[in-house]
């Protein structure tokens, strides 16, 4: 999985790690959770993840779950929006979760099972004022995730979307308190999502009972989004 040393992914690779699957964690900064094998590796660098995967199939064998949780914003109004500010999010969101599973469905094929878990978020079905860039990678991992469950469903891979609303992270901690009281006030749970929250949706995905769920997109948003 990507980006498994903050917030959502840590999480993620925290539940993995505590039923007791083998975990690899690909970050740029360090800290994976203890446990997990850690991996450099930045995923707008085609290279790197050639080489991520090939460290982690050594150590674990071929990868049979795919959580590409890496992400980041650049947010700014679009009249504002510069090509660097839309192309570093495509870039990472929506190229680089295409690289994963593109390389990790190679190894999946010949295994004949996986899954393929993107997290998107509520915004890329919702939008959001001065989140061009963002919703539109979140929103491209819909498209992808659903063709690729028509491509690859027939060898028992899945592929499915995580679609959380807000979630106490770093991403999230840079927002004003008047930002936060905002989104909170309409969030029908009326608070933010635990990392963990989102991390039980993700090993749910994984686990054989979800082995006939592919093509979906799953809030995990307080129901902020209402079944968008
Ligand atoms: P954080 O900002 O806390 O963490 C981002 C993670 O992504 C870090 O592990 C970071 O690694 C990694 N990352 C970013 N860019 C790259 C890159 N180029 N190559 C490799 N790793 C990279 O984010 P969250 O935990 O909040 O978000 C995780 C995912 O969930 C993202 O895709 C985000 O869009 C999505 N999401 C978040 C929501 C929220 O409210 N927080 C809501 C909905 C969706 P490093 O530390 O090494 O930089």
């Amino acid at each position: 999985m990507t980006g498994g040393n903050r917030g959502i992914g840590r999480a993620i690779a925290e539940a993995f790690l505590a039923q007791g699957d083998k975990v690899a964690v690909t970050t740029r900064s360090g800290g994976a959770p203890e446990g997990a094998l850690e991996i450099k590796a930045d995923i707008t660098d085609p290279a790197d993840i050639e080489a991520a995967f090939a460290v982690a199939e050594a150590a674990h064998g071929p990868i049979e779950i795919l959580v590409a949780n890496a992400g980041i914003t650049a947010d700014t109004l679009l009249l504002r929006m510069s090509d660097e500010d839309w192309s570093s999010v495509i870039d990472t969101n929506l190229t680089g979760s295409f690289r994963l599973a593109k390389r990790a469905a190679k190894s999946m094929l010949r295994l004949k099972r996986g899954r393929i878990i993107f997290i998107s978020s509520v915004v890329g079905l919702l939008g959001s004022p001065g989140q061009v860039n963002y919703a539109a990678s979140k929103a491209g991992l819909v498209g992808m995730a659903r063709s690729m469950a028509r491509e690859l469903g027939s060898r028992s891979i899945t592929t499915n979307v995580v679609a959380p609303g807000y979630v106490e992270t770093d991403m999230t901690a840079v927002l004003s308190d008047e930002q936060k009281e905002g989104i909170r006030a309409q969030i029908p749970l009326g608070r933010y999502a635990r990392p963990e929250e989102v991390a039980a949706t993700v090993t749910w995905l994984a686990a054989p009972e979800a082995g006939y769920v592919t093509g979906a997109v799953i809030p995990v948003d307080g129901g902020l989004g209402m079944g968008h």
